[in-house]
């Protein structure tokens, strides 16, 4: 009788839970990208209630989300923030071969000026 008893409420304690994991797998993959370009999916469950409009990227920066309007987006006037640093805005305005060109310039200007230095204290 005691072991009848310990039988039954194993297997019902191991059974529902794993049924349910098999039989809901249901789930929504919002696609999330980052100012860098990274692309990240995240799946969430389609119970969820509220979808996040960014998730934070791999890279560390806010990713914003690229395929699903949010539940929330009719709602709220909150714009999905996009971080970006100086180095970010920079290649916005320069090209890289810009930069370069500006280092270059920047370098011989400060060796010519070493240069009149070494001859003045000479
Ligand atoms: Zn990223």
């Amino acid at each position: 009788m005691k072991s009848a008893t310990m039988r039954g409420t194993g297997l019902g304690a191991v059974s529902y839970e794993s049924e349910r994991h098999a039989e809901a797998p249901e789930c929504e993959i919002v696609r999330y990208a980052c100012s860098f370009g990274h692309q990240s999916a995240i799946p969430f469950s389609i119970e969820a209630e509220e979808i996040p409009l960014t998730w934070m990227c791999r890279c560390g920066r806010e990713a914003a989300a690229a395929n699903k309007v949010p539940k929330m987006a009719f709602v709220t006037t909150v714009e999905p923030r996009v971080l970006r640093t100086h180095w970010d805005m920079l290649l916005e305005r320069r090209t890289i071969a810009d930069l370069q060109e500006l280092l270059t310039e920047r370098l011989a200007l400060l060796r010519n000026q070493e240069a009149e230095e070494q001859r003045l204290s000479a």
